[in-house]
């Protein structure tokens, strides 16, 4: 061996040596807390993100007990009755896998918690059908079909179509491979980090980038990258500020894994999850507002609730935004000031605004097939954004969800139909002013209306509204506790695509909601659950 050799093997040696101190080093700071409690994990908030952190931690023995404020579980994914009408609060399609599907994302923590006994899943009957100047199109939920009707509009892009495609899938490969980087210890991550370049390129190319990269990267027709990037109004920003990385997942998670829904509503999910937990041996209390995490020398010893009382626990999971667990519920006293620092250097990301509607009519019977159609104004999704934005409701986009063509009876009887309409919107619009609130309220309710009638002619005769009920950014702080009604966490920008960890400054307590490192959406906030639960879980040593 030559002494260059010899030199370049030591140095090597050295090299892995140091990381093999600190990957131990790395776990060894993982330190448990060593006070006695009544609970094991105390969850605050039981929207999807909590329930699931709960169901993960009572499966593995442990002994937690979850609040929410509301008197049901479900944060956004709660269900709601006007007469003969059901109406689900949220939830269009879930991304994520189902039964029968790849064994990836979601449906395998569904399966490992048993929560997946607990629901009907179901597969929607059509993707999207998308309506703008001069395009009306519906896509298939299934690549094969997807594409296939792409090509049909559009045959000279026939390539681009399979090698967005094959991006998509790469990306979703990518990001399996990393899917548990937020669980090594420091040496580990910065290794895996490292060779992110090398071994997940796909990700590596687009985390910095955009949507309209990513259509600008694949295609030439302008229509063409409108339809395709047409659910940018499921991820809360316009296609030239919204991350590439979430688009391209869930669209591969769509595609290949299939877009869901839940028989019997949302809810039906989130009452399997507090159904499971209390089978488990947990307890979920409802009418409960946790108003304090009570932090005795820089550990939580657990949480005191709006009637005074206190309960005890070793760690604590908030699903709450982090602002409510900075300032109100630890304090900013407890927070070290870079993290204050980071958290206001952060866009939060838009809310919405949109209209429940009870229909004397049967929509499908008078030739509507579609469950979920996206009417636009423009083609141009940041044009739509800013009319939205300054309330300018009659000249942006909406995304009408025909419930009663999903298939499921829950909705409304025979004859008759349910419909969402929904909008961004952001709350600065909505006076705080009691009766100008309600008054403009009224009146953007009409306007949203209005626009959709443009695709459902049906909407322009009042005589056919049994229920007309608007909801703002403002109902959905007030029901969630998110600021400003946000519920999309951070903005998805490819500035903050990893939004906040799930970890907290003070050690033993974790965030799992819309604003954490797996995105938002009802899929992704229990990926959060998954999260948090699965760091306390390596924390106690238990598999
Ligand atoms: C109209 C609408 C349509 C949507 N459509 C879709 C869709 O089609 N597909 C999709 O994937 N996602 C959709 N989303 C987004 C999705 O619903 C959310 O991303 C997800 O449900 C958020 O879950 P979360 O875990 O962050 O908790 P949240 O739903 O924000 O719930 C937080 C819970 O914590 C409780 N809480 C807060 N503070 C306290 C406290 N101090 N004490 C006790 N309890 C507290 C709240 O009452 C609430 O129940 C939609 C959302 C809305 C509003």
């Amino acid at each position: 061996m030559s002494q260059k050799q010899a030199i370049s093997k030591s140095f090597s040696l050295i090299v892995l040596l140091i990381f093999l101190v600190f990957a131990v080093c790395g776990c060894a700071s993982q330190k448990r807390p060593t006070h006695l409690a009544d609970y094991d994990v105390i969850i605050i908030g039981a929207g999807m993100g909590g329930l699931s952190a709960a169901a993960h931690l009572a499966v593995k023995g442990q002994k937690v007990l979850v609040f929410e404020k509301h008197f049901i579980v479900g944060g956004s994914t709660t269900k709601f009755k006007r007469g003969d009408f059901t109406f689900d609060v949220a939830l269009h399609a879930m991304a994520g896998g189902g039964p029968g599907k790849m064994d990836r994302g979601l449906f395998q923590l569904l399966k490992a918690t048993g929560v997946d006994k607990k629901v009907e899943l179901y597969e929607v009957p059509h993707f999207y059908r998308a309506v703008f100047p001069g395009v009306d199109i519906t896509l298939p939920p299934n690549w094969e079909g997807f594409k296939a009707e792409l090509k049909k509009q559009w045959p000279q892009e026939s390539q681009s179509i399979d090698k967005f495609h094959v991006l998509c899938e790469d990306l979703f490969g990518d990001l399996m491979e990393l899917r548990d980087l937020f669980r090594y210890g420091r040496a580990h991550a910065t290794l895996t980090r490292v060779m992110v370049p090398l071994r997940q390129r796909t990700f590596f190319k687009w985390k910095d980038r955009t949507v309209q990269d990513l259509m600008d990267h694949c295609f030439n027709d302008e229509d063409l990258k409108a339809v395709v990037s047409q659910l940018w109004v499921f991820y809360g920003a316009p296609i030239e500020t919204q991350s590439a990385l979430i688009f391209m997942a869930a669209t591969e998670s769509y595609l290949s894994d299939g877009a869901w829904h839940v028989k019997g509503t949302s809810q039906a999910l989130a009452d399997g999850y507090a159904e499971r937990i209390r089978e488990l041996g947990g307890e979920v209390k409802t009418r409960t507002l946790v108003t304090k995490i009570i932090i005795e020398n820089g550990v939580a010893t657990g949480v005191v609730t709006a009637d005074g009382k206190r309960y005890s626990a070793r760690y604590i999971v908030a699903n709450t935004d982090p602002y409510q667990l900075a300032y109100t519920l630890i304090g900013k006293e407890h927070m070290p000031a870079a993290y204050i620092e980071k958290l206001e250097s952060m866009r939060p990301a838009n809310s919405l605004f949109g209209v429940y509607l009870g229909l004397s009519v049967d929509l499908k019977e008078r030739g509507y097939e579609d469950s979920e159609i996206f009417y636009n104004t423009y083609r141009d999704s940041r044009k739509n954004y800013d009319a939205m934005m300054k309330g300018d409701f009659a000249n942006g986009a909406v995304a009408i969800t025909i419930y009663t063509n999903l298939g499921d009876p829950v909705y409304a009887p025979p004859g008759k139909s349910v419909v969402k309409l929904d909008a961004y919107s952001e709350i600065a619009v909505w006076p705080k002013d009691r009766e100008a609130y309600r008054k403009l309220k009224d009146q953007k309710v009409d306007e949203l209306i209005a626009l959709a009638a443009n695709v459902i002619p049906e909407l322009k005769d009042p005589k056919n509204f049994i229920i007309k009920e608007g909801y703002t950014p403002k109902t959905i702080e007030n029901y969630t506790k998110n600021k400003g009604g946000v519920v999309y966490g951070f903005e998805l920008s490819p500035d903050q695509w990893e939004k906040m960890p799930n970890t907290t400054p003070v050690s033993n307590v974790f965030i799992a909601s819309n604003w954490t490192q797996a995105w938002h959406g009802v899929g992704s906030c229990q990926i959060n659950g998954w999260r948090a639960a699965r760091l306390i879980l390596d924390r106690e040593g238990i598999e």
